[in-house]
């Protein structure tokens, strides 16, 4: 309690003791008897005494007042509040420390704010990260871990913090990768299958500088579609080398028995060079479809038209007639409503033909397809294909439209199949917007359903 403070006190205690003096000296010139100068003094004394006591008590319990608040300021530090954020400046050195503190109160307040936000915010990036993340102290137990990670490692528990990370991701080697990036401050990569979610993650983990020392944060990455892509691109590769190699060989077998000398087999020699042809048609079949194929899925957007749905059904019905008559199939044309559509026409034509040739191919003599279009109650164009043919089992129904499959493969051969034109009629509908739909009864027949957004005609060309 030094400077203005104590010059204050100074000059009460000062003030108070020339009061005395004065009143005293007063007293003392009076001509009074000495038993009443003695009663005057003392009631000067008692007086002075009463005032320094007074000053003593008002002083003193400002001070404590004042001293109180500032105790409680600088106890709720950080983030505390002063109760006057603008303390009044009574000159002296408490109310200048109250009003420097209430400052400070109020940038720690701002900084706290700040933090909170800022931790907030990585909370919340972490915690909507499709990636798992999660940290662990040097002991390996889990100081940290987002929702994405719970869900790949299918933990159901409550606070996975301060568990060890093998109660939490049942991974040993996880675990240890986290234990060997914390031994030596490497970073380390790892290839993981989740237990019980069957999903494939590649764990990253790096060192992190913890308040409490070295710790560890892996971050773990969904691969499952990446690596099923990889494996159906592989799978592909594999179809169509298969598919390839056997009118290969055929080409290659008779072609060397005709270098070989049956040339001049005339029994044989035409019927050997139509062998030939015919497996090179299929491989150029292959090729086409394949070409189709890769023009669909690399997104390459034919020409759009308005197409009529009546002018698609009769091309695709007049191209399969020839088949359907040699093969001596009932084509029926029934209702066909004068309806439109937007897409590429030669490609829903390619989708029609394909579904009207394997109705043709994939039926019986004497069989029957029925085609007819109509627009349902949504107001979409809806194809229907009917054939009473050999039917599919409902086992391989849902594989129908992948690339290469066929139910039997012989007969497929057999009638010049690829395996890939429900692969294509599935893509041209889809990038239509369309939807395409399979029924089938084994040994009674198949109908296919298409369904398309409708076009409105006014005013465009058609084609
Ligand atoms: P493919 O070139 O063999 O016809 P698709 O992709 O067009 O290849 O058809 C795949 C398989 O689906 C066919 O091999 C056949 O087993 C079956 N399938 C397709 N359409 C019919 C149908 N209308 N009736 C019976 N089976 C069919």
């Amino acid at each position: 309690m030094t400077g203005s403070l104590f010059r204050r006190l100074l000059m009460g205690a000062l003030a108070l003791l020339a009061a005395t003096l004065l009143a005293a000296d007063y007293t003392l010139t009076r001509p009074l008897a000495p038993a009443e100068i003695r009663e005057r003094i003392l009631l000067i004394f008692a007086a002075s005494l009463l005032a320094a006591f007074g000053i003593v008590f008002f002083v003193s319990r400002s001070l404590t007042g004042r001293i109180r608040r500032l105790k409680l300021l600088a106890e709720s530090f950080p983030g505390g509040k002063s109760a006057d954020p603008e303390p009044a400046d009574r000159g002296d050195e408490l109310s200048r420390l109250e009003r420097s503190l209430a400052g400070v109160a109020v940038e720690t307040q701002k900084l706290v704010d700040n933090l909170r936000y800022e931790s907030a915010r990585r909370e919340a990036i972490l915690s909507s990260m499709t990636e798992g993340v999660l940290a662990v102290d040097r002991d390996l137990r889990i100081t940290f871990c987002n929702r994405s990670l719970l869900r790949a490692a299918d933990f159901r528990g409550v606070r996975p913090e301060g568990r060890f990370v093998l109660e939490v991701v049942r991974d040993p080697d996880l675990r240890q990768m986290l234990a060997d990036v914390l031994a030596t401050g490497e970073p380390r990569k790892l290839r993981l299958k989740a237990a019980g979610t069957a999903r494939t993650f590649e764990a990253q983990a790096a060192p992190l500088d913890t308040p409490t020392g070295r710790g560890a944060i892996a971050i773990l990455h969904d691969i499952t579609d990446l690596e099923r892509l990889e494996q159906v691109r592989k799978d592909f590769v594999a179809n169509v080398s298969h598919e390839f190699r056997t009118p290969l060989s055929g080409i290659i077998g008779y072609a060397d028995t005709l270098l070989d000398g049956a040339l001049q087999d005339a029994a044989n020699n035409r019927r050997f060079v139509e062998i030939i042809r015919a497996n090179a048609v299929r491989l150029s079949n292959i090729a086409a479809d394949l070409l189709i194929l890769s023009e669909l899925e690399s997104g390459a957007d034919a020409e759009t038209d308005l197409i009529s749905i009546r002018g698609v059904i009769d091309g695709a019905l007049a191209t399969v007639a020839a088949e359907a008559r040699a093969r001596e199939v009932n084509l029926i044309r029934e209702e066909v409503e004068n309806l439109f559509v937007h897409g590429a026409r030669l490609r829903l034509e390619q989708a029609i033909l394909n579904l009207l040739a394997n109705a043709i191919k994939f039926n019986r003599s004497g069989g029957e397809v029925r085609i007819r279009a109509a627009r349902d109650g949504e107001g979409r164009v809806t194809i229907r294909i009917a054939d009473t043919g050999i039917g599919i089992l409902s086992q391989d129904l849902p594989r129908i439209f992948e690339r290469f499959y066929r139910v039997d493969k012989a007969r497929s051969r057999e009638v010049g199949g690829t395996g890939l034109g429900l692969s294509i009629v599935k893509h041209v509908i889809e990038r239509m917007n369309g939807a395409i739909q399979v029924e089938s009864q084994f040994g009674r027949g198949t109908v296919f359903t298409v369904s398309l957004p409708a076009a409105d005609p006014d005013g465009q060309s058609i084609r």
